[in-house]
């Protein structure tokens, strides 16, 4: 079974109204408390070693700021605050304590960092090094931005360059290991930043109709928008951000760097769409520093499409990673 079919069987079969339930499978974040407005948001990820992080390039350190940014990055990808964390790690006997140690170190850093505090979580031994963490984070008075908000007409912006962190892996990947921690791109796979005071501006001021963090590639995660609103979305590749060096790297790599920009995961930059009525707030934001891109259009069709440099349009829906 695909990962999208378990999820949808799983949502599915568990579907029920509650008092208590704001929102469930199908977004960033679960909702939940009391009431409509001020309701808290839950989320989980989980990094397995040699499928999400290799530790001959990956530092302990920058992993356990890794594991905790990725679930921060979901509440930022709704405009919440995070606030309380839970860490579960499944140990082999071959992990040294001094390993250990330096993964708690980056942990409790990027805690510090965005003001969470670690509330509990499970410690077992097993055959594979597995760290799973949720997040605990609440929307205050903000109404939470779901991915079911988007409408026919809305722009399409990300909040940085696609593909670093793509590009990053696969540069680990061909064996350039040096200057890990240096280059843009290794910096992006290793230690990525959530985008929280981005996504609570974008909430706070309304002007983000729908919205999620790119942690499989904008080709899937833009699809999953598209379906949770029921509309298409157009892209542009022309508008694509892309940074400097970019496609030099790729072409040495020998790899399509409009491709990578596309498929490529964990850049953990916010893909969100807003009418074309808020570009003076999206100006301003960008007057105050924030990096936003307009990358494309919401449509009235189905799925992702790519309209290419070449004018033609093709159908990338779903084309990213499907199981990070
Ligand atoms: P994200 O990339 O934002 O972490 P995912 O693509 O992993 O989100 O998941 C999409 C949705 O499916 C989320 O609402 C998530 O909570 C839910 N989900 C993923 N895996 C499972 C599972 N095994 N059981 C129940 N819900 C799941
Ligand atoms: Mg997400």
């Amino acid at each position: 079974m695909a990962e999208r079919e378990l999820i949808s069987n799983v949502r599915e079969r568990f579907y029920r109204e509650d008092g208590k339930l704001i929102a469930g499978i199908g977004d960033d974040c679960a909702l939940f408390g009391n009431q409509e407005n001020n309701p808290w948001m839950i989320s989980t990820d989980m990094l397995v070693e040699n499928v999400h992080f290799n530790r001959s390039w990956h530092p302990p350190y920058r992993l356990g700021r890794k594991v905790v940014a990725v679930n921060i990055s979901d509440v930022a990808a709704m405009g919440g605050v995070p606030k309380f964390i839970l860490l579960s790690i499944c140990l082999p006997a071959r992990v040294h304590e001094t390993w250990l140690e330096k993964l708690i170190d980056g942990i409790y850093d990027i805690c510090r960092e965005y003001d969470c505090i670690v509330i509990g979580g499970d410690t077992v031994s097993g055959e594979e090094l597995a760290l799973s963490v949720t997040v605990v984070g609440t929307a205050g008075l903000v109404a939470p931005v779901k991915r079911s908000g988007a409408e026919v007409g809305d722009e399409i912006y990300v909040s940085g360059n696609l593909g670093n962190a793509a590009l990053g892996l696969e540069l680990f990947r061909s064996g350039d290991k040096s200057p890990a921690g240096q280059n843009v791109f290794h910096l992006a796979h290793l230690d990525p930043t959530p985008q929280v005071n981005l996504g609570r501006k974008l909430a706070e001021h309304s002007i983000a109709t729908a919205m999620q963090d790119l942690s499989d590639g904008i080709a899937t995660d833009l699809a999953h928008i598209c379906f949770e609103s029921k509309v298409g979305a157009l892209l542009n590749e022309s508008l694509l951000p892309m940074e400097p060096g970019f496609a030099e790297c790729c072409n040495r790599l020998g790899l399509d760097p409009t491709k990578l920009q596309l498929n490529g995961g964990e850049d953990y930059h916010l893909v969100f769409s807003a009418p074309v009525a808020k570009r003076h707030a999206i100006k301003k934001l960008q007057a105050e520093g924030f990096t936003l891109y307009k990358v494309g259009e919401i449509t009235a069709g189905q799925g992702v499409a790519l309209l290419k440099k070449n004018s033609e349009v093709e159908d990338i829906s779903y084309q990213g990673y499907e199981h990070s």
